[in-house]
């Protein structure tokens, strides 16, 4: 079978692979819709998890069931199915413990694009089939599944990184695809003003859209300096980080209230040590906690999220600037998501 493969750190191209072979638990799934993500750039031109050869790319999408194991209860040929970007095994003793994103080690249960081929395949695998896919319901278009399987995940996840409670003041760094998507999660979280770093236009209206109330810009002076400018000084209750690299820790500490939490969901591409102020810190002891998670997956996950845009309570198709027709064009909607044009948020490839 065909498929877009990352060659080596820096290079990308097409190539010829078996058609995966389908475990007890397994699902093999054809592709529906797919969308590349800004973590495979951090993956191939950034080389952030180390080299890969001839690795499928990819780990956002949604297909139709192609072959299930013998094991596998819930799904079967040609049911159309939605599947997120981290696909735990559910009976690892990480998962058992509250971290299924972490199942079999650190980082662990990102399995697509980073330990096996990614869904940019003419088919491709998913392990603990019962566990990893969910029923994609008619109300859900297969361009909007593919936003489940990351972007909401992912931004959502931030919210609950960062607690967001009633009436906070939030600072969102980023506002991405991710960014956005916490944006909307903190909305729905109850979020009171929701200070959003980010320059592109079309990012600030989708963010405006979603609930943000206030806009800098990182280009225009200190994060910090321009939040307690907004906030007399108070600083914010929360900061979600969803953009820039090592750097947006010290602003994210020196503008954060004490007893704050900082939920960073930004895959940290480069760079070796996060400097903490130590005095804005309160000498270590300000109570401001920093946390950090890989989104985590699973069919309840996504039956739940799924059922808010199923409701209308949330609009992922604000995200979609750029559509494709046709698995020839994943190639064209990666480069779109490596070059990132200002007219950019999420480009989606339909097959
Ligand atoms: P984008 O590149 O689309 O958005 C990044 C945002 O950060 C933009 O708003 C950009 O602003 C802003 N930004 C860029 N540089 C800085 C800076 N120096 N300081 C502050 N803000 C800055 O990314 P995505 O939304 O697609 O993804 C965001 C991150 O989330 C990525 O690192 C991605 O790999 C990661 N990710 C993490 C996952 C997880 O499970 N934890 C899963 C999926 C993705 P501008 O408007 O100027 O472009
Ligand atoms: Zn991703």
């Amino acid at each position: 079978m065909k498929g877009y493969a990352m060659l080596r750190i820096g290079a990308t191209g097409w190539i010829e692979k078996e058609r995966p072979v389908c475990g007890p638990l397994d699902a093999i799934v054809r592709p529906l819709a797919l969308s590349p993500c800004t973590s495979d750039v951090h993956t191939v031109w950034e080389g952030a998890l180390g080299d890969r050869h001839n690795m499928i790319l990819g780990h956002e999408g949604c297909g139709v069931v192609d072959e299930v194991g013998s094991l596998v209860k819930d799904f079967k040929k040609g049911d159309r199915v939605m599947v997120a970007a981290i696909t735990p095994d559910w009976s690892s003793l990480e998962a058992q413990a509250g971290f299924c994103a972490h199942s079999g080690g650190m980082l662990a249960g990102w399995k697509f694009s980073n330990f096996k081929d990614g869904v940019f395949g003419e088919y491709f695998h998913v392990n603990d089939a019962d566990g990893n896919l969910a029923h994609m319901p008619d109300k859900i278009s297969p361009e909007e599944a593919c936003m489940l399987s990351d972007m909401v995940p992912t931004g959502f996840h931030g919210v609950e990184q960062a607690d967001v409670q009633f009436g906070d003041t939030v600072l969102v760094i980023g506002i991405g695809p991710v960014g956005l998507m916490a944006v909307a999660g903190a909305n729905l979280h109850g979020a009171g003003r929701i200070i959003c770093v980010g320059t592109r236009k079309v990012c600030r209206e989708a963010a405006a859209a979603y609930g943000a109330t206030d806009f800098i810009g990182y280009k225009e002076g200190s994060i910090d300096e321009q939040v307690l400018r907004l906030t007399d000084g108070k600083g914010v209750d929360k900061v979600i980080i969803a953009g820039g690299g090592v750097q947006t820790f010290e602003p994210a500490v020196k503008c954060l209230k004490a007893g704050g939490r900082i939920g960073n969901v930004n895959y940290l591409g480069s760079g070796d040590y996060i400097t903490i102020p130590r005095v804005e810190w309160g000498c270590g002891m300000a109570n401001k906690v920093i946390s950090g998670g890989l989104m985590p997956g699973g069919r309840l996950r996504l039956e739940k999220l799924g059922s808010l845009i199923a409701l209308g309570k949330l609009d992922v198709k604000k995200l979609i600037t750029h559509r494709f027709q046709g698995f020839e064009h994943v190639e064209e909607a990666l480069m779109l998501m490596k070059d990132k044009p200002a007219d950019l948020i999420k480009p989606v490839v339909v097959l």
